[in-house]
């Protein structure tokens, strides 16, 4: 779940890097080109060495301002191990809370012997966090995040452990909900949303061998649908026994 704050912390910096980056990029250039022109027409010692210094700091600083851009968008590798869903996402109770408003409610309906699933841990909380933030953001007047969690057997597809993230919000329109997964589509304003978020849980999804699902009704609701294969290697011994917590709202 730490991994997953930082992870989250990440992508707000994300947000603010690439809200302002073009636009800082550009000024940059602008302070560079000009410094140039200057230089270029000035023949005084010491005021060349104030332009040029002045220059090298904006390049230095553009090549910096890309070297962030380009660090985040490198993918973590993936580090896929055996895990109980259901304890995951317990594990993810207080970074969940934190990351809510007030007047959001989360319920957990995760459903006992769930099947274990093959997937990168921390990936997987992104993910959900991700998701869970998206469902917050489309319920501005409040409302309740539902996290399911259950085995599925269906005839295509094999046996697979599906993970639903409901919301109660405003819903997608029918002709955004193509575009969503797309790296940089938001809705939300600028310095708001990266658009980065569903692009990542896309990546992590397809990286599993997973699918995802997306239902919307305009203004009652969007359930996030994601199938992950369930796999036959064992899950390591857990130390407690949990399934007391494993269903329960709140
Ligand atoms: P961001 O959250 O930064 O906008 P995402 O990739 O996470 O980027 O989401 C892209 C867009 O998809 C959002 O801006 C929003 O329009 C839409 N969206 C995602 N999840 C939901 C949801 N649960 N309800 C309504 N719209 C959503």
């Amino acid at each position: 779940a730490e991994a997953a704050l930082r992870q989250a912390q990440k992508m707000e910096a994300m947000g603010q890097l690439t809200g302002g980056v073009a636009h800082d990029f550009n000024n940059l250039l602008m302070v560079a080109s000009s410094g140039l022109e200057l230089l270029e027409r000035t023949s005084d010692p010491a005021k060349r060495e104030r332009l040029k210094t002045g220059i090298r700091q904006a390049v230095d600083r553009g090549a910096k301002l890309t070297q962030q851009l380009l660090t985040f968008a490198r993918r973590s590798p993936l580090n896929p191990e055996v895990i109980d869903l259901a304890d995951r996402l317990h594990g993810m109770d207080t970074l969940l809370d934190r990351s809510l408003r007030e007047n959001v409610a989360i319920r957990f309906d995760l459903a006992p012997d769930l099947w274990p699933v093959e997937v990168d841990a921390s990936q997987l909380e992104v993910a959900v966090l991700n998701m869970a933030l998206n469902a917050r953001d489309a319920m501005p007047e409040g409302g309740t995040i539902t996290i399911t969690a259950r085995n599925e057997r269906r005839a295509e597809g094999g046996d697979r452990v599906l993970l639903a993230i409901a919301d109660t919000g405003v819903g997608i329109a029918e002709d955004k909900i193509a575009k969503i997964f797309e790296p940089f589509f938001t809705t939300k304003g600028v310095g708001q949303g990266t658009g980065l978020g569903l692009s990542q849980v896309y990546g992590f999804v397809q990286s599993s061998g997973g699918e995802i699902e997306v239902t919307s009704q305009p203004g009652q609701g969007t359930v996030m649908c994601v199938l992950l294969p369930r796999t036959t290697k064992r899950p390591p011994a857990v130390a407690a026994p949990t399934a007391a917590r494993r269903t329960e709202g709140r």
